[in-house]
């Protein structure tokens, strides 16, 4: 009976070490043992184009989930990409569970070139582009294999974004949300809880017409969700610019998602009280010319009460601008520029 009880804990030991022992991830053609990080450099090109992606892996210890991570897919949206260039040492593989795919600038040529939104080799935005296609032109082929070997793979998935060279923007996390995908919109919601902002966004997808499974994803978290994939967009940074708050936020985030999933040991961040924004108004410009605004990124505005003014090129007045509901701006135009279309504020109504 003894020998039977030694024997069945023996075998009980085997089985743990099993669970915690790790194969090693296999990338792009190389091996990476457990415990260690592998930068790649990807190629790719169409007939005039040539684009390459900088991607860190980093493949734990012991077994766990595939995080797949982008930052730069909007090229000038500086704060994701610095925390991801702090991000490649404070991830210690050796201390990890799982495997982080870690795509450091998704769209180098719109980083290197200084080019918010676009893509300046072909002129597409990113953002736009998914899930791509291995034959178009350059950003649909960098669209593709994000989708195909990062996302493909993950179990969960963030994409980083910030306010881009004119946007003055309010730092959130924020989730898709669809009624048929329960499991996955409340996965994705834990996340975008755990990374520490006190507004969430709701992604809401029911109905929208990029969820078709005939009609392209546009989003890069979207083709993930898509997929079945937990999603989350972070928003964090502002006018193209570099305030380490913004990018500490994003690391101190990221950390505590990587607890949260349960990759790292400790607590993740339990916020006391978040805001959910289930609802956003965006209000487009009539005219072109300068814009003023008298309010900035997260001031709460009620309706009707005035947030901005435009004028013409001789800076004859416009038109008053007004907030258009109850709530938190999320995104304001930052920078006097406006054209007609644009949207020139986003606000969020809020749900306590
Ligand atoms: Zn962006």
């Amino acid at each position: 009976m003894k020998l039977k009880l030694a024997l069945t804990a023996i075998l009980g030991l085997i089985v743990i070490f099993q669970v915690a022992g790790q194969t090693p991830f296999e990338f792009e053609g190389k091996t990476i043992p457990p415990g260690t990080k592998q930068h790649f450099t990807i190629n790719l090109t169409d007939q005039q184009h040539q684009a390459i992606i900088p991607i860190t892996v980093f493949h734990g210890q012991t077994d766990g989930p595939v995080l797949g991570i982008t930052a730069g897919v909007h090229g000038y949206e500086y704060a994701p990409i610095l925390a991801g260039q702090v991000l490649i040492e404070k991830i210690d593989p050796a201390a990890l569970s799982g495997t982080v795919i870690f795509v450091q600038i998704a769209n180098v040529a719109s980083f290197l070139g200084r080019s918010p939104y676009t893509n300046p080799k072909d002129g597409k935005n990113l953002n736009r582009s998914f899930p791509g296609s291995p034959s178009g032109s350059i950003t649909d082929r960098v669209a593709d294999f994000i989708s195909e070997k990062v996302i493909g793979r993950s179990d969960f998935f963030v994409d980083m974004h910030s306010g881009d060279a004119p946007e003055d923007l309010m730092a959130y996390s924020a989730y898709y949300q669809h009624d048929d995908k329960t499991t996955i919109s409340e996965q994705g919601r834990q996340m975008a809880i755990h990374m520490g902002f006190d507004h969430v966004v709701v992604f809401k997808t029911t109905g929208k017409d990029y969820m078709e499974p005939d009609k392209p994803s546009l989003y890069c978290s979207a083709e993930a969700f898509k997929r079945g994939i937990p999603a989350v967009d972070l928003e964090c940074g502002r006018l193209g610019m570099i305030e380490p708050v913004f990018v500490d936020k994003i690391v101190v985030g990221v950390k505590s998602l990587l607890k949260h999933l349960q990759m790292t040991v400790g607590q993740p961040i339990i916020t006391t009280k978040t805001v959910f924004i289930e609802e956003r108004s965006f209000q487009s410009s009539k005219h072109t010319g300068f814009f003023y605004p008298h309010k900035s990124s997260g001031d709460y505005v009620v309706e009707g009460m005035k947030i901005g003014y435009i004028t013409d090129l001789f800076g004859r007045p416009l038109q008053d601008v007004y907030a258009d509901t109850t709530g938190v701006i999320l995104f304001m135009l930052g920078t006097p520029p406006v054209n007609a279309g644009e949207t020139l504020v986003a606000i969020g109504v809020v749900n306590p």
